[in-house]
Parts: structure tokens; C-alpha cells; sequence
């Protein structure tokens, strides 16, 4: 059976069984400040187990993204490693909302595996959770006693909690669950070692395939359980195991899956893979594993780059070019060129990828490229340090510089000094990278208490759409503890209050009781909730309010959100349809927007783009708002879709005229009061990535008010030419002759000057020394002093000079005097300086000093003839 058939099937028999097939969600996450990538097929929907959301079908089935590299479900370390454990994984999954549970979930897990798909029963052993005393929670007996009356009772292992309770993060929704794991082993080693000892032992040949959460708790945030108002079910199979199994193989990398990749990148490298546990079949599988990691991520719009999410990326990026370059010898970018094997093999399941693909390899191509050239750089400083090294030991600050300046992984360090015969401190760098952590750590936590909840009121309404102010009350409050300073998020059960998201920024305004204004500093989204920060918490939170949001600040921002869909709709006009939204930021006082484009935006087409606009502002259109339609058919009425984004079956509609964008974000009701759009910079942001900022309404007016102020007040020094234009550079051309005259007069000048001075050469006991004031510049003088040098021998000189009050004196020392007499030059002039109240320095034959006294001019010369005698 093919990787694409098992898939199929899975949905398929759960679509018998009543569930409604959804997509994946986006595997970076957006909306959710505790996690940063989806970890498991759950995380979509945990408002959903903690009620905060309406359930809408109570049984849903879907193959989900998931990426394992940080927080508490990380993975990095095992993947390639061993042959099961990846970072992006697909996780199949059933759920009920509440509705069905234990028996359900567990009859049907059976069935399909043993039915649909035919697996051996024999090689199936299941396991329950068995009780924690931490927790109080006595063993799951009804689970065994369901998985009882289906198998042996010998195939059941009562589990502990490390295993068999499942919780997403710290805090969230969490439950017992019931594994079913593998044994894919073959008949002789089965029969040498039963497989019920290898369960849960980590063993790379009995794993665990499928994990059925029955959701019953919520984690708090002091670390008690509160039961759910609900119980759910929610399973996770891995899709790649279950293909191993499937497809009887012994690694997940052996499957169909994996194997187009590793052909491709044996062939780039000409290394054969032999599927053992050498270094380059490691590498191998890290770089088949990694590319899928990085592609889903750009394609889900999550560019690499130097923060959160991004930098994740680059770091997984990184990795695999690092393993390519050690192991593979790699040292070209060659990452980029899997892309398209991975498109053909899951374009259709994710289209995502496919739409994207340039966009993908351009981005992978460009990060490669520079990391490879810091790679580089990075081996320099790691020879000259070596080179310079005593002893046998590489500093552990050293090594911390590399991974923490060049990227170095410590283990390509290790790679590096033990080829040299070298070994790292690894204790001073582990100190290193922890104080760094700690730095890190300190910086960006926050901690949130639990929800306070004040009414059980139904979940919370937007009404921001048709309303800026309204009488809310508070349905719950938590405190937040960020950077050291206490704030707090309110949750109303209705709201004016625009939540940030799609760009534009979150509403701020007031809520007040009791002649008592409170600040709402930021309105966002989390989860489903909508939150309003504030720095106070009101005394009474049991008051009604009267919320009112600030007009000014989100009308501004509406201009800016209304004419970026204008403008996007104007790029896709005049760059073509390759032009994809990468990124948008909308407030009060511009707009930003990222979008995929290979070159540079000309200025041609800047303006072009900008007359549509504008003309599509004096259009007058009518926003077209439709609140909820269903996605197909808003897809149908050509609506712009974004991948990466998670849209519900019903959708919001924004139409301009011809731009039709899903978006949830507030806009003009016509584009008129635009008033005015400008664009004021084009630059790249990535590779493939392109940037424009532009403005409107007051802001559009007061740059072009600017931009004509500055027009008038040089026309007004240029004392109002007929043509601006043609004056500055009749201007320009006027003073570049007269530069050149001026240079001319300067050497003709130094050139009498010169016949002057050898006319005063005295001989003084065989030196030929001048020592004279002359009308030159420092640069003329510092000429004339070389010219003299070759002209006249044992020459000893001093210069003065006075150019608008700015007095330098110049010694020079013919090299013979030098040594004969021990004269130096630098230190003459520094004496010399003293008269001229200034300082200066040089070489010994050479020197110079500036000062701001003419009138010491005389005795520095006088001083300079005291030295010749
Ligand atoms: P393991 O103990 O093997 O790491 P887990 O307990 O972390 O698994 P769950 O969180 O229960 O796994 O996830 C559900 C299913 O997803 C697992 O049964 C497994 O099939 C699959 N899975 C989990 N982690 C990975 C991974 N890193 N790569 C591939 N599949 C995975
Ligand atoms: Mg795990």
C-alpha cells in the first residue's frame, strides 16, 4: 500500500463513522502565545476541550503538521538518529467533542488497524495508564476493561504517567491515554524476546503507533487538575510509523515517504545510503528529515530569520546544511534542490507547497548560500586560533564565539579539533551557553496566572464590526508578569474592541464605571478568546462598563487596511499572480506589506501601482462586506486565500471592486475616505520577498505637503529660477570648473612657492636646512615637502602655515640626518606644537601638527632653529 492509500483509508473509515474530514491546521502557529509550532493534531482544538469555543461537528477527522523541536514535546536530538522519531511528522486523528469516548475511540482504533488495514494482531500490544499518586488518580480500569473484552489480557501493560498521560504543554487540556505500539520485529527474534518486555523501552522495533487521549482534565497553571466540563476524545497516529508498519519495514525512512528524498540526496552528494547507523547514513536522514520541516514552515508564510518562530527555522536550516557540509562533504547549497522531490511526493495532500514552490527553493537557496559563507569564515577564525594555540585544549569561550557568532554547532567544534587533534573545554562552554540562556530566558518570560473566572457567561461575542462603544461586562481576568511589571487581560462577554490580527493592529480605548476611566492598552486574540490588556485591574470587576474604543487611532488604521487590499489587488495587476501576501502590518500610521516577488519593484511600476490605487480611492467603491459564507464559495467568487492561515467552513469576504480578499480585519465603507495613498519605500526582505511601506489620508498629505515645502524653499534660495531643475545643474556644472581652477591655481602656487624656498636654503654645518612660514594647505604642503626631499639632500625642514586661523606645522628629516644626528621628527613636532596650541606626531623623518595659535608661529620657528644649532 502507498503512503498516499494509507492516508486515504484513515480518513475515509472515520468518514464512515460520522466524522467530518477537516484540513490540517497551519503548522506555525499564530494566535497562541504558549506555543509557537503545532506539537500534536490537538492543538487546533483546545478551545474547543476547554470550552471556550462552540463545538460545531462533535466528531472530526484530519491528518495534522506537526513540528517537535521545542517546548516540551522536543524530538530534535532523536531524529536521524533513530528511525522512528521526526520534526515534522503528519499526525493522524479522530476526535469527539463530547460525544463519544473510551469504548468508541478504542473499538475503532482496533478496527481499522486490524480490519481495514489488515495488521497482524499478534504484533499489537496496547497500553493503559496505571494511577499517579502526585496527581491522585487511581488507574484507568474502564480503558482495560474495554481493551479486555478485544485482546489477550497478556497484550495490555498498565502504564505509568511519564507514558500514558498526555498533556500539551505546562498548562492545557490533558487525560490519561491508551497506546497501541508495534512490534515489527522478525518471527526469530520475537520468539527469542517477547515483545511485551520492549514496550515503552524505547526500542527501535516495537513503538508506539497511536496514542488515544481521553481528555478529562485541564492543567492549571499552579499545577492542579480541574476536571473538564466535558470529556473528549482526541488520538494521534503517526503517519510515517504507521507506513512503516505497513509497508514492512524496518525504518520510517525506508518507506515511500522517505525514499525519493534520500535517492535525491545520495545522488547530489554521491554517497550511497546503507541505511546504518555511520555518520553520513545519519546525516542523510537528518536532511531528508529537516527539508520537510523547513518547506512546510516557509510555506505556511513562516520565513527563517533571527527571532521566535523564524529562528527555529534557520536553526533546523542550519542544521541540515551542517550535516550535508561534515558528513557529505557538501559544501554548495544543495538543500534547495529537494524541494521540487518533496513537491511531487506531497504537493497534493498540502497544495500549499506546491502554489509556493519557487518561493521555497529561492528562500532555501539564499539561507544556504549565507550560511555556508559564515561556515567559512567561521573555519578561518578556527585555524588561526588553532594555529596560535598552546596545549592540547580549545578554549570553551572560543567555542562559545563559534556557535554563537558562525553558527557552529559545538559537535562540528568537536569534529574540527579532533581532526586537529584537539579537545574542547566543554565545561566552560556549557557555562557559556547557560549564562546566555539565562539572559534569554529572563528577557522574554511572561507568566500568566489561571483565569479568574467571574461569570459563566456564553462565549464571548465581536460586535466591532458595527459598533466602537458599547456596555460590557467582565466575564473572566488573569494577571500577566512580563519583564517584571504587572499587567492584566480582561475577557468581556461582547466587544468593540478589534483584536490584532491579519496586520492590523489591536484596538486601544477605555472601559469605565463609576466615573473610573480604565486604559486598554491592546486588544488580541488568543485562541478564541479576545483579550484586553490593561495596566489596572478596575476594584469591582463585577460592574457593568462602558467600553469605548479610541475612533481616531482605528480609523487611521481602516485607511491603511483598506488600501492595502487595494494595493494588493494593484501588485498582482502589474507584477503578475505570482504575487503572494508574505506579511502585513496595518496601524494608525502606515502600512507595511511583504509579498513574494523575484526582483526588485521598478520605480515604473511603483507609480503604476500607485495610479491604481489611487484611482480606485476616487472610484469611490463601496466595501462589499459578506460576514459569513461558506469558504467554497468564496473561493469561487475568486477571493484571495492565504495559506498558513486557519479559516473556518464559513469565511468573511471584503470586496473592493475586484479586490476580494478573506480577511477579518475592519475597513472604509467606501474607498473615498482613503483620501490619498503613497508609497515611501521598496526593499527586499528575504529572498523571493519584497517590502513595500506606503501611507494615507494625513499622512499621504503631510508627506507630499513636505516633500513641496522643501521644493518651494529651494526655489526660493535658488530665487525663483524659471527651471529648478536646469539651474542646479547649471549650478553643479559651474562648480566643478571652479574646482578645477582652483586646483590649478594651488599647484601653480606650491610651484613658486617651492622656487622660493630653494632660494632660502642655509647651510648649517652640512645640513641644508629651511625653516620657513608659507600660504599653503596642508595637503599642498605635505607635496611640496616630498618634492624638496628628492631635489635637495640632508634636507632638514619646517613649515608653518595659517589657512583661516587653522596653523599646522610640517617637519621633515632627511633619513641621513635621522641617523647621523638622532633627530626624530615626531617628537620635534609635538614639542613645537606647545607654541601653536596644538598637538601632533609622526615618524621620524616625517611629521605634522595642527593647532589654533597664529601668533606662536614665530617661536615655534624660532624653536625649530634652536634644534639646528
Ligand atoms: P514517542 O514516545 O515515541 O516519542 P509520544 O508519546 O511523544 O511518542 P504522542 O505525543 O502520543 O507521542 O503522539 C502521538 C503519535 O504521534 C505517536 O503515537 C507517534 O506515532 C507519533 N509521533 C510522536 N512523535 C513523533 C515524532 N517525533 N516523529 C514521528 N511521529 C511521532
Ligand atoms: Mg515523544
Amino acid at each position: 500500500m502507498t503512503s498516499k492509500e494509507i492516508r486515504q483509508q484513515f480518513l475515509e473509515f472515520f468518514k464512515s463513522k460520522e466524522h467530518q474530514v477537516v484540513e490540517s491546521a497551519p503548522m506555525v502557529i499564530k494566535d497562541d502565545p504558549t506555543l509557537m509550532f503545532t506539537n500534536a493534531g490537538m492543538n487546533q482544538f483546545k478551545d474547543l476541550f476547554l470550552g471556550n469555543a462552540a463545538v460545531k461537528y462533535p466528531r472530526i477527522v484530519d491528518t495534522q503538521k506537526c513540528l517537535r523541536v521545542s517546548g516540551k514535546h522536543n524530538d530534535l536530538e532523536e531524529v536521524g538518529v533513530d528511525t522512528y522519531h521526526h520534526t515534522m511528522f503528519e499526525m493522524l486523528g479522530n476526535w469527539s467533542f463530547g460525544n463519544y469516548f473510551k469504548k468508541e475511540a478504542i473499538e475503532w482504533a482496533w478496527e481499522l488497524l486490524t480490519e481495514v488495514y489488515q495488521m497482524d494482531k499478534d504484533s499489537l500490544y496496547v497500553t493503559v495508564f496505571g494511577g499517579d499518586e502526585g496527581d491522585q488518580l487511581g488507574e484507568d480500569t474502564e480503558a482495560y476493561d474495554i481493551w479486555k473484552s478485544i485482546i489477550e489480557e497478556d497484550r495490555i501493560i498498565k502504564a505509568s504517567k511519564k507514558d500514558n498521560f498526555w498533556e500539551m504543554g505546562d498548562v492545557g487540556p490533558c487525560g490519561p491515554c491508551s497506546e497501541i505500539h508495534v512490534d515489527i520485529r522478525s518471527k526469530e527474534e520475537k520468539a527469542k524476546v517477547a515483545g511485551k518486555t520492549l514496550v515503552n523501552e524505547d526500542h527501535p522495533q516495537v513503538v508506539e503507533i497511536w496514542n488515544l487521549v481521553f481528555m478529562e482534565f485541564n492543567r492549571m497553571a499552579d499545577g492542579s487538575l480541574v476536571k473538564l466540563p466535558n470529556q473528549h476524545v482526541d488520538t494521534g497516529m503517526g503517519f510515517e510509523r504507521l507506513c512503516m508498519a505497513l509497508q514492512g519495514k524496518q525504518s520510517n525512512y525506508d518507506t515511500d515517504v522517505f525514499m525519493p528524498l534520500i535517492t535525491k540526496i545520495a545522488s547530489i552528494s554521491g554517497v550511497e545510503y546503507t541505511a546504518t547507523q555511520e555518520k553520513k547514513d545519519i546525516a542523510i536522514r537528518v536532511i531528508a528529515d529537516h527539508i520537510r520541516a523547513i518547506s512546510f514552515a516557509i510555506a505556511d508564510g513562516q520565513l527563517p530569520s533571527n527571532t521566535g518562530a523564524g529562528y527555529v527555522i534557520r536553526r533546523i536550516l542550519r542544521r541540515a546544511v551542517r550535516y550535508g557540509y561534515s558528513f557529505l562533504n557538501l559544501k554548495e547549497p544543495f538543500l534547495n534542490q529537494l524541494v521540487e522531490v518533496l513537491v511531487n511526493q506531497m504537493g497534493e495532500q498540502f497544495a500549499e507547497l506546491k502554489s509556493q514552490q519557487k518561493l521555497i527553493t529561492q528562500v532555501i537557496f539564499e539561507e544556504e548560500n549565507t550560511f555556508l559563507r559564515t561556515l567559512e569564515k567561521g573555519i578561518q577564525r578556527f585555524e588561526e586560533y588553532t594555529s596560535t594555540l598552546n596545549g592540547k585544549i580549545i578554549d570553551g569561550k572560543f567555542a562559545f564565539e563559534l556557535y554563537d557568532t558562525f553558527g557552529f554547532p559545538i559537535d562540528l567544534t568537536h569534529l574540527m579539533g579532533s581532526e586537529a587533534g584537539l579537545e574542547v573545554d566543554m565545561n566552560e562552554f556549557q557555562a557559556a551557553l547557560e549564562k546566555q540562556k539565562t539572559r534569554s530566558r529572563k528577557a522574554t518570560k511572561i507568566d500568566a496566572g489561571d483565569w479568574e473566572i467571574v461569570t459563566e457567561d456564553e462565549v464571548e461575542e465581536f460586535i466591532g464590526y458595527d459598533y466602537t462603544e458599547a456596555e460590557v461586562s467582565i466575564t473572566r481576568y488573569r494577571k500577566l508578569t512580563a519583564k517584571g511589571k504587572e499587567l492584566y487581560q480582561l475577557v468581556f462577554n461582547m466587544t468593540p474592541f478589534y483584536p490584532e490580527g491579519g496586520g492590523q493592529v489591536g484596538d486601544t480605548g477605555k472601559i469605565s464605571a463609576n466615573g473610573k476611566d480604565y486604559f486598554i492598552t491592546n486588544t488580541k486574540k488568543e485562541n478564541n478568546l479576545i483579550v484586553h490588556y490593561t495596566d489596572q485591574l478596575p476594584e469591582n470587576v463585577n460592574l457593568k462598563f462602558q467600553a469605548v474604543v479610541n475612533q481616531k487611532k482605528r480609523i487611521l488604521a481602516e485607511n491603511n487596511h483598506s488600501a492595502t487590499h487595494l494595493m494588493h489587488h494593484a501588485l498582482r495587476t502589474v507584477l503578475g499572480e505570482h504575487v503572494e501576501q508574505k506579511g502585513s502590518l496595518v496601524n494608525a500610521d502606515y502600512l507595511r506589506f511583504d509579498f513574494s516577488h523575484f526582483h526588485k519593484v521598478t520605480d515604473e511600476e511603483i507609480k503604476q501601482i500607485e495610479t491604481i490605487v489611487n484611482q480606485n480611492i476616487r472610484e469611490n467603491i463601496q466595501l462589499d462586506e459578506r460576514r459569513a459564507i461558506p469558504i467554497n464559495e468564496a473561493k469561487e467568487m475568486g477571493a484571495m486565500a492565504l495559506f498558513g492561515e486557519k479559516y473556518g467552513d464559513v469565511v468573511r469576504l471584503i470586496k473592493f471592486g475586484d479586490s476580494i480578499e478573506l480577511c477579518g480585519g475592519t475597513h472604509v465603507s467606501s474607498t473615498a475616505r482613503i483620501g490619498q495613498f503613497k508609497i515611501v519605500s521598496e526593499s527586499a526582505v528575504a529572498a523571493g520577498v519584497r517590502r513595500i511601506e506606503a501611507i494615507t489620508a494625513e499622512k499621504a498629505d503631510q508627506y507630499l505637503d513636505n516633500k513641496l515645502a522643501l521644493l518651494d524653499a529651494v526655489n526660493e534660495a535658488l530665487k525663483h529660477p524659471k527651471d529648478v531643475l536646469q539651474s542646479i545643474t547649471a549650478l553643479q556644472r559651474q562648480n566643478s570648473e571652479l574646482q578645477k581652477q582652483v586646483e590649478e591655481f594651488k599647484r601653480a602656487a606650491a610651484g613658486n612657492v617651492k622656487g622660493e624656498l630653494k632660494g632660502k636654503v642655509q647651510n648649517i654645518g652640512g645640513i641644508n636646512a629651511i625653516v620657513e612660514e608659507v600660504d599653503l594647505d596642508a595637503g599642498s604642503i605635505k607635496d611640496l615637502a616630498f618634492q624638496l626631499k628628492a631635489e635637495i639632500e640632508n634636507l632638514f625642514m619646517v613649515l608653518a602655515s595659517n589657512v583661516d586661523g587653522k596653523v599646522t606645522l610640517t617637519i621633515l628629516v632627511a633619513e641621513e640626518l635621522v641617523k647621523s644626528h638622532d633627530l626624530h621628527a615626531g617628537n620635534m613636532v609635538r614639542d613645537l606644537a606647545k607654541e601653536i596650541g596644538g598637538g601632533g606626531g609622526g615618524q621620524p623623518f616625517f611629521a605634522t601638527a595642527g593647532g589654533k595659535n597664529p601668533n606662536g608661529i614665530t617661536s615655534a620657528l624660532e624653536k625649530a632653529k634652536a634644534y639646528l644649532k
